[in-house]
């Protein structure tokens, strides 16, 4: 049972692991120092007690709030009274690692208020550096249980790369960065039957969910002790439900 709410749910955020990245945050200046004691004092007090659950149930709770984002029946969100619950801290319940798609908006997909979804979003939704420090922030300093990479339906970004790989041709700008990043999900499917697209959309999606599983050090000591899960899922357009792909 957790000590701090009473919770039988979910699972506990060692204090030795938590001091241990507050020492390495800590020791770079006096600003980290106090983000350090906030957290200290978020952990004693997680500002939304409800999002202390264990990666199961942070999953069942992403899946539920989806339903209701589908059948139109999405909770009306107090926001006044979360912005006033959040002001000293924050324990969001699950990471989103989503496509930049101005069509997929992981808070009202979920059906989830502020404080509840920890999203990192970039075209293409793949785990950069800064990307996984993110969510080695989430789970170590936010006790954040379940980190999910969605990608989506007709995503342009994988779109583009398709055609860039198939044709020969190269980007212009900074697009070539986002083709590189994506390929190894459209080199993984080029030869395999159905739709190009789709398949390395999920292809995507599952590459990705491994990267951040295997991410050391902190990523992935958390899915060896079971205390973050690392899931996929595939946005869909028209209907927006979410498919689990892994
Ligand atoms: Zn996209």
């Amino acid at each position: 049972m957790c000590l701090r709410c009473g919770d039988t749910g979910h699972v506990d955020q060692p204090v030795v692991a938590r001091r241990g990245f507050l020492k390495l945050a800590g020791g770079a200046a006096v600003g980290f120092a106090v983000a350090g004691r906030a957290f200290a004092e978020q952990a004693k007090r997680p500002p939304k007690p409800e999002n202390v659950v264990s990666p199961d149930v942070a999953l069942e709770r992403l899946m539920a709030g989806n339903r209701r984002y589908v059948e139109g029946v999405a909770r009306r969100h107090d926001f006044k009274a979360e912005r006033e619950a959040l002001s000293m801290g924050q324990n969001p319940f699950a990471g989103i690692l989503s496509c930049a798609d101005s069509r997929v908006a992981p808070e009202y997909a979920f059906d989830t208020g502020r404080g509840d979804l920890f999203v990192v979003r970039v075209a293409g939704n793949f785990a950069t550096d800064d990307g996984i420090a993110s969510f080695e922030y989430a789970v170590q300093a936010l006790s954040t249980p379940l980190i999910m990479v969605l990608g989506h339906e007709a995503c342009g970004a994988v779109s583009a790369a398709i055609k860039s790989i198939k044709e020969g041709t190269t980007l212009p700008g900074h697009l070539p960065a986002l083709v590189t990043s994506i390929s190894p999900a459209i080199k993984a499917v080029l030869d395999k039957p159905g739709d190009t697209l789709n398949n390395a959309i999920k292809q995507n999606v599952i590459l990705n969910v491994e990267k951040l599983k295997i991410a050391a050090p902190i990523l992935s000591k958390g899915v060896e002790d079971k205390k973050v899960h690392v899931v996929g899922a595939v946005y869909n357009l028209a209907s927006g439900r979410i498919d689990l792909v892994t």
